[in-house]
């Protein structure tokens, strides 16, 4: 079984309709999709059409913005209620935030790069979370930046005077609400430097894990083989499942779908703990 359980669509910051995703994950010959756009499921019901048509079975989920103490953290969480009410507003007030900061950083921008709100809305066609990756793509249709990495390295990177911080859930709570709205919960990219200089400490995961954290994302691109075996070895201490995925983004980013796999047994076990079933063909 290929089972690649974290990829984003157009309704976030990926460049693929929750369709198109579907049928690039039936060519990387993929047998389960987990659709987790950035704090939204708006993607869900157009991607579970396409599960017919593709063939690819749907596991649905959302990559939820946590931060705590200025460290940020990403938490997958599938097969929840998205009707919660607890969890859907706290999703809406990110969304809501982002969009907020993400105003105010074109408009720290504007004075120094060819770029205006317009522009940003103009890359986020559909998208229901719009973020740096919208002000990136911008920045490069006004031929500022050669690509969205470079675009992150520059103005964008989180230490830059342009840099502007938005709201975020606290990533134990996080793990309480996913599991209230019939969720499992598992932390992306734990070990992830590339982004930050700071990491979430280990009891931070440890106080996630009382409160129903599942498992880690050992295998991701952004963890060299020095931080696989720590999150290997943090999984394993806090008896945790480990979990691999590509984190696709389209044309976005160069994650490739099935670059790094999810385990069959911890996708089964997210079945059997979760409120919603997979959506087979
Ligand atoms: P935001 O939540 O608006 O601060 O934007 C964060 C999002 O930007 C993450 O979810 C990533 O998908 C994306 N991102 C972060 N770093 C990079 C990078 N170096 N290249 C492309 N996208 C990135
Ligand atoms: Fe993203
Ligand atoms: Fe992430
Ligand atoms: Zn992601």
């Amino acid at each position: 079984m290929r089972i690649d359980p974290h990829t984003h669509s157009s309704c976030s910051d990926g460049t693929d309709a929750p369709a198109q995703l579907m049928a690039a994950a039936a060519r990387a010959g993929l047998d389960v999709v987990g659709l987790t756009d950035h704090d939204t499921t708006e993607g869900w019901v157009q991607a579970a059409a396409a599960v017919a048509d593709t063939g690819v079975t749907l596991l649905r989920g959302a990559e939820i913005s946590c931060s705590s103490d200025g460290v940020t953290l990403h938490l997958l969480a599938y097969l929840f209620d998205p009707g919660y009410t607890p969890l859907a507003e706290a999703l809406a007030h990110a969304r809501n935030s982002r969009s907020t900061r993400t105003r105010r950083m074109v408009e720290l921008l504007s004075a120094d790069f060819p770029i205006g709100w317009d522009d940003v809305l103009a890359q986020a066609t559909d998208a229901a979370t719009i973020g740096r990756p919208h002000i990136a793509d911008a920045l490069v249709a006004a031929g500022a930046f050669p690509d969205r990495s470079a675009a992150f390295a520059g103005p964008l990177a989180t230490g830059s005077p342009y840099y502007v911080p938005h709201w975020a859930l606290d990533p134990v709570e996080a793990c309480e609400l996913v599991r209230a709205a019939g969720g499992v919960p598992v932390a992306a990219h734990p070990r992830a430097t590339g982004r930050q200089r700071r990491l979430m400490p280990d009891e931070t995961f440890a106080r996630m894990a009382q409160a129903g954290l599942a498992a880690l994302e050992v295998d991701h691109r952004d963890h060299n083989p020095a931080q696989r075996e720590q999150a290997r070895a943090l999984a394993q201490r806090l008896g945790l499942g480990m979990s691999g995925a590509s984190d696709y983004h389209g044309a976005g980013k160069p994650n490739r779908l099935g670059e790094n796999l999810m385990p069959l047994e911890l996708l089964d076990r997210i079945v059997s703990e979760g409120s919603l079933p997979l959506l087979a063909p």
